[in-house]
């Protein structure tokens, strides 16, 4: 795979397929815009290195046309971010849409509608594909959220291109993710949480294969505490997933990976901040009480195997962390990660709720790496080869 500073651009005229699917509210203003300015890098890139940009996105899951998913409405936004005017194009194929390209100047920005209006976007159409490539020279993809979704501008596309390549925040994501999977420096320590085992359990078992440590907290702990046979009350647990957990650990034995699953909870008599709480052993959790945050043995324990490994991955909250009364494991985690990467540890933070929680604490910026995208993280961890990453090759 070609990386972007092997590319000369002088005089090129370049699609870059980026992410631009950005939150609104009710008023229809874009709140948060971290999308755009994550795309900035690459496209100045371009721009600075004399060539022009055909920018290229989905926005939302429009069927058909809608003026509500429009791209049209984040001009002000990437105006004002690229401070540079924008060349919008209503029909991203066409003879007019391949003239205006063809017309465009080095340095000038063009914005395609959004690509999802046409259903030959999703279905990875050839056709609609060749076309889109026939406005450029060079094909730049730095989407990604979308690389595991084979689909016409993120997959298709690039067969067209004999210049290719990731632009650079896709580049830092397929680094950052080598890091980790290939050769990482030992002890290396995977921390997965959140709520359900059923949604990780190809990434647990994938991980197993690259790991020393493996911890599970959050709420699919509880579904390995009750197939250990456990008392675990009202916690969350999926009864179809028991022998998966007997599987996981004993793949873990088998594989010289320790695992470790919490001792201790913060358990409640309600799902809500309010509830009564208590710390009890997460084995005899009473009928009537859910656990919903590690304890603090479990804290200390999980503190030192953190702060003693040299590359982490860190998915899914140790707890309810959206309520203060069971944010302190998620908390204490993301702290004894951030100490860890201070003295040298390499930190990958992946999945959208670990990445909500390490914002929330601010910690975002002492940790190594975090990952932009939710469900190709997650396909990433679980081994599979993307197909927008793939086609780059
Ligand atoms: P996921 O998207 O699978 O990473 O799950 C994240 C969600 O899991 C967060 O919204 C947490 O509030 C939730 N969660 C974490 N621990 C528990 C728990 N013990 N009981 C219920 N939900 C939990």
């Amino acid at each position: 795979m070609k990386s972007i500073n092997e590319i000369s651009f002088n005089g090129k005229k370049v699609f870059i397929r980026v992410d631009f699917n950005v939150p609104f509210d009710d008023y229809g203003e874009i709140t948060d815009s971290s999308r755009i300015v994550a795309a900035l890098p690459t496209i100045e890139y371009v721009l600075s290195n004399e060539g022009a940009c055909i920018l290229a996105s989905h926005l939302g899951r429009p069927v058909g046309k809608d003026s509500e998913l429009s791209l049209k409405k984040i001009i002000p936004e990437l105006k004002k971010i690229l401070r540079k005017d924008i060349i919008f194009l209503e029909n991203p194929i066409g003879v007019k849409t391949k003239e205006a390209c063809s017309n465009l100047q080095n340095g000038e920005v063009v914005l395609l509608e959004n690509l999802r209006f046409y259903e030959e976007e999703t279905k990875a159409d050839i056709n609609f594909a060749k076309e889109l490539s026939s406005l450029a020279d060079i094909y730049i993809n730095d989407a990604y959220g979308t690389t595991h979704r084979e689909h016409a501008s993120t997959a298709t596309i690039a067969q067209f291109f004999s210049e290719k390549a990731p632009g650079m925040l896709l580049e830092k994501e397929i680094v950052s993710l080598k890091k980790l999977m290939e050769k990482p420096k030992k002890p290396v320590t995977a921390i997965i949480g959140g709520a359900k085992v059923s949604s990780k359990i190809s990434v647990i078992a994938n991980m197993l294969d690259v790991v020393d440590n493996l911890i599970i907290g959050g709420g699919m702990a509880y579904t390995f505490i009750k197939n250990n046979g456990g008392t675990i009350g009202e916690s969350i647990f999926e009864k179809d997933k028991l022998n998966d957990c007997s599987e996981i650990i004993s793949l873990a034995e088998q594989k010289n990976v320790n695992l470790f699953l919490p001792e201790d909870v913060v358990a409640s008599n309600k799902f809500s901040n309010e509830g009564l709480k208590k710390i009890i052993n997460i084995y005899n959790i009473p009928n009537g009480w859910q656990g919903l945050d590690i304890g603090p043995l479990t804290i200390s324990n999980f503190e030192n195997i953190v702060t003693e490994s040299k590359t982490i991955l860190w998915n899914g909250p140790m707890g309810v962390f959206e309520m203060p009364a069971f944010e302190k494991g998620t908390l204490a985690i993301a702290k004894s990660v951030a100490k860890a990467t201070s003295s040298g540890a390499f930190s990958l933070i992946g999945g959208g709720d670990s990445v909500a929680a390490i914002k929330k604490f601010n910690l975002q910026d002492e940790v190594s790496f975090i990952s932009t995208g939710g469900g190709a993280m997650l396909e990433s961890l679980e081994g599979k080869i993307l197909p927008g990453i793939k086609a780059l090759n």
